[in-house]
């Protein structure tokens, strides 16, 4: 915040608030917002009814005090007393527009900018313990793509195989499930397909990417499963995407640019003659958020870090016809590149 000019920050809800202290804002129309001066104390501005929900916050997060609001009171007008004079406020990205007008409001004189400009360098390095969050995320939901392989898939609909994926990822461990993309046939040329009504038949490419929250970090993890043998085409391209992924997971070493793997994943599809097919980016970073920094997409010249923590996801999308996509989340250490996940990276054959 020094180095910014950045003189108060407001976090309300969103990851930044459960990044910093463990507790996650109810996102209700009654505020909380944690206000954290530069150089004074933080305090937890939150409702008066849910101050039970805050529980020990203030002897584990050092220095906080929680000011819980009466239902009478004016939680913004205190906001304003507490940021008296700042004239650069961070404020959370996911805060409501609703509270971002009032604090302007309170806080006249002051430039407001996105609480990311303090926080997004700063989560993108995760510590030990944060990898070691990852990696169980990513465990259990490995599992989940394991239990899969034996799991029927023809004759169910997008939308039962989704639900199904979800129960599976609580009964493992999430807290909640973020997403669960089913993608069979053509609809696995959309990347983020939403589940529908659509049957899975006999010879179907079903495209799996799901993920969610366990003790705060994400998973996210894509795998496909064919129903009986797949077509030389399919296996064909699939060899293409196992390489490109491959090849991606190399580069990623610390002090690479994210759009160097971006380039090294994208190389080997253009090569296979696939490059219109391989429509998104590499990768994105994850932590307490699905998608977060680092990026590994073109433009992004910023170089690797240790502790970064990132999905290597390309694919190969056919209109019409199949779709592919191959995702693991890696972490950047000293020493090389470490998956996170660990299911087979084969096309798993299912009934
Ligand atoms: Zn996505
Ligand atoms: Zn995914
Ligand atoms: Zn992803």
């Amino acid at each position: 915040m020094d180095d910014l000019g950045v003189e108060v920050l407001l976090l309300s809800t969103g990851p930044d608030l459960p990044w910093l202290t463990g507790y996650e804002a109810t996102p209700l129309e009654r505020l909380t917002v944690l206000v954290l001066g530069r150089g004074g104390e933080p305090v937890l501005v939150v409702p008066e009814l849910e101050a039970p929900r805050v529980g020990d916050i203030e002897d584990r997060v050092p220095g906080l005090t929680v000011r819980p609001w009466a239902e009478t009171d004016d939680p913004v007008a205190l906001v304003g007393e507490l940021g008296r004079g700042a004239r650069r406020v961070a404020v959370g990205d996911h805060t409501w527009a609703r509270f971002v007008l009032a604090f302007q409001d309170a806080l006249p004189g002051a430039a407001f900018v996105p609480s990311s400009t303090v926080t997004a360098g700063l989560r993108a390095v995760k510590d030990p313990a944060e990898v070691d969050a990852l990696r169980a995320a990513a465990r259990a939901v490995d599992a989940v793509a394991v239990e899969m392989r034996d799991r029927p898939f023809a004759g169910r609909t997008e939308h039962e195989v989704h639900r199904e994926l979800v129960e599976r990822m609580l009964a493992h461990g999430h807290q909640e499930a973020n997403f669960a993309i089913v993608a069979s046939g053509e609809n696995g040329a959309s990347p983020h397909h939403d589940p529908g009504s659509r049957r899975i038949e006999e010879g179907d490419v079903v495209v799996c990417d799901f993920g969610g929250r366990r003790d705060l970090y994400c998973s996210d993890v894509t795998r496909v499963y064919v129903v009986g043998e797949a077509p030389a085409e399919v296996a064909d391209t699939w060899a293409v995407l196992v390489d490109a992924q491959e090849a991606a997971v190399r580069a990623a070493t610390v002090g690479t640019p994210g759009e160097t793997v971006d380039a090294a994943a994208r190389g080997v599809i253009e090569a296979a003659g696939h490059g219109e097919h391989f429509v998104h980016r590499t990768g994105h970073g994850i932590g307490v958020e699905a998608h977060e920094e680092p990026y590994l997409v073109s433009g992004n010249a910023a170089p690797i870090e240790a502790g970064n923590a990132f999905s290597v996801e390309p694919g190969i999308y056919l209109p019409g016809r199949f779709g592919l996509r191959l995702e693991d989340i890696v972490v950047a250490t000293p020493s090389g590149p470490e998956r996170l996940n660990s299911a087979p990276r084969d096309l798993a054959v299912v009934g």
